[in-house]
């Protein structure tokens, strides 16, 4: 017999099993990535916008 719990299936980036698709560390790392190239992007807009 199967259980009737969640069905936990390996998380996209670290392969751990986990109730989403991607567990909540690698969540928690794939948004701190985001936010650090948002913040490249917006440095260099504006590096660019201040030299012309
Ligand atoms: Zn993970």
């Amino acid at each position: 017999m199967k259980k009737k719990q969640k069905k936990e299936t390996p998380c996209l980036t670290c392969g751990r099993p986990s109730p989403e698709t991607i567990c909540l560390a690698c969540r928690n790392r794939i948004q701190g990535e985001a936010i650090d190239k948002k913040q490249e992007v917006e440095r260099k807009g504006r590096t660019d916008k201040g030299r012309v």
